[in-house]
């Protein structure tokens, strides 16, 4: 008995070798939010380089961004004003600022969740800035900027509920836009649970406030504007995804990602990231810009 127990542990030991081998591989797995190098410095604005994709847009007179506009604090359109404004928005304005020296040289064009993709491949807008994450799926696709922002799913329910967890809502009805990784992170998170599809954040929101659905689950952020625009709703338990956002970029425009890259490089140095993160995300807590891993 006592050599089985001897070798026992002998193989233990030879199990916990083979492991400490294989760690390094593990941590060296492909990381998904790794974008193309930033361009080693910035062009001056309304001087982008011949042959171009910015240069191309210098010359239409303006950038073409897809945006939210239902996305309270991100991507949003401010009934008083009309005009569009958020987090998203406001790294949009940077980058118009980066190619022409002027922020209002800028198109929106209003987005929904499963528009992202189509949008961008049919060169219909020349980026897509909506609270977009960056996986492997969508990689195949289109590119994707270095992260800008780190958001986690999480979810929304109404005051009285006691669901705490998504693990809470089997059998209840969880609402989520079409297209988005929320929709899909629902149906993983919890398969007992009953998934409602919409267009737009707010539709879910509508059918929350009519009771037609228990929960919206979908990325913090995006649930703390909800919540700021419904008192009967609150945001409950921690995240339980990560969804780190990248501008998406047409897979022909690879010089506009670097471009792209090298004025969030340059967002998060100066000072200009942590301004739009407080003006609109500050009741969160402070937090650092997070940091681009890059490819060639
Ligand atoms: N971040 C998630 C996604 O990219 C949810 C946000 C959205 O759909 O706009 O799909």
């Amino acid at each position: 008995m006592r050599a089985f127990n001897t070798m026992l542990k002998a193989l233990g030991a030879i199990a916990l070798t083979a492991m400490l081998a294989v760690a390094p591989a593990a941590s060296a797995a492909p990381d998904v939010t790794a974008s193309l190098r930033p361009l080693a410095s910035l062009p001056r604005p309304g001087a982008m380089p011949d042959g171009s994709t910015m240069r191309r847009i210098q010359e239409r007179g303006r950038l073409i961004v897809g945006v939210s506009q239902d996305k309270y604090g991100i991507g949003y359109l401010n009934p008083l004003t009309n005009e569009l404004e958020g987090f998203d928005i406001d790294i949009a304005k940077a980058m118009a600022r980066a190619i022409f020296g002027d922020e209002r040289r800028i198109q929106f064009v209003a987005v929904a969740s499963a528009d992202r993709i189509p949008l961008i491949q049919q060169g219909r807008v020349d980026m897509v800035i909506s609270t977009f994450t960056i996986n492997a799926q969508r990689k195949n696709d289109i590119h994707f900027s270095e992260v800008y922002y780190m958001a986690g799913q999480k979810i929304l329910v109404h005051r009285d509920s006691t669901a705490r967890s998504i693990a809470d809502l089997s059998g209840r009805r969880i609402c989520a836009p079409r297209g988005s990784t929320s929709a899909k992170n629902i149906v993983t998170a919890n398969p007992h649970a009953i998934l409602v599809e919409t267009t737009e954040f707010t539709d879910c929101l509508v059918l929350f406030q009519m009771r037609q659905v228990d929960a919206i689950s979908t990325d913090d952020v995006i649930l703390a504007g909800l919540a700021r625009q419904d008192p009967f709703a609150r945001v409950v338990g921690t995240s339980f995804t990560a969804e780190p956002y990248g501008i998406g970029i047409s897979r022909d425009q690879a010089d506009l990602v670097r471009f792209v890259n090298a004025v969030l490089v340059q967002m998060k140095s100066d000072g200009s990231w942590r301004r739009i993160y407080d003006r609109w995300f500050g009741a969160m807590g402070a937090q650092e810009p997070p940091r681009g891993t890059y490819v060639d």
